[in-house]
């Protein structure tokens, strides 16, 4: 089954059970049901993740889902952590960088953070559910884009393309295409609402706040009246977080 994270995204109100599913280049992640299991089972090797739930449990409730949320959120950073530090040093030493210390957590809102003064680098562990690999290494790029501008100024995104469009996997790759990708991973959704799920907190907040009882998406699109009909033209969500789209 191939995950539809853009389709899941809209219809996400904080429940994870076994129709949710991650299929990416880098990393499957599949949850099922199982007899004759009590607790949580997990298999595991790198880029692959199967999560065993008893059959009988009902997945609409906070503490299957916080039992859930754990077991997922250790797992998931297991493999983030052993994938973005390959990557990430490969990337770094190709353009003439050190190793650099990597580590995966939830930052906030953040997707990663770049520390050069310390050559240490965080990352969102949620990112390596991008459904794209693309997405990954542009992630990546950012980030190692910062050792040679600290803010967003022009020149930043300048050394950004240029890092991207170095790799040896995009040689195909052209300025228009590299826009598109950006974009494309800059509104993708499904991330905007898995690095919250990773919180204990936030998991809290959507039966606090009743969106699991009356299955509330918890982002919703804006649309606008324009000559060519409704166009979507941002997302807003519970949280009270924006995004524009563009
Ligand atoms: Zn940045």
């Amino acid at each position: 089954m191939v995950f539809d994270s853009e389709k899941w995204a809209l219809s996400f109100y904080g429940i994870i059970d076994e129709h949710f599913a991650v299929d990416s280049e880098l990393l499957k992640l599949h949850i099922h049901r199982k007899e004759s299991i009590r607790k949580i089972q997990v298999e595991r090797d790198l880029g692959n993740l199967d999560i065993y739930i008893p059959t009988n449990w009902e997945m609409e409730t906070y503490q299957n889902q916080e039992k859930l949320r754990k077991v997922m959120s250790a797992e998931v950073k297991w493999q983030a952590l052993n994938i973005f530090s390959r990557r990430t040093n490969l990337i770094a030493n190709s353009i003439g960088l050190p190793n650099l210390k990597v580590s995966v957590c939830v930052i906030g809102h953040f997707m990663g953070k770049c520390y050069y003064m310390e050559n240490h680098i965080k990352y969102n562990q949620w990112t390596i559910c991008y459904p794209k690999k693309e997405y990954v290494d542009l992630l990546i790029c950012h980030e190692l884009a910062h050792f040679y501008q600290h803010n967003h100024s022009e020149q930043f995104w300048d050394k950004l393309e240029h890092i991207y469009l170095g790799l040896e996997d995009n040689m195909q790759c052209t300025r228009e295409t590299f826009q598109q990708l950006s974009d494309e991973r800059r509104t993708n959704k499904t991330v905007f609402l898995l690095r919250y799920w990773g919180r204990q907190s936030y998991l809290k907040d959507f039966f606090d706040k009743d969106f699991v009882k009356h299955k509330t998406p918890l982002i919703t699109p804006i649309y606008k009246d324009t000559s060519e009909g409704k166009v979507e033209i941002a997302y807003s969500s519970n949280f009270e977080i924006r995004f524009w789209q563009g």
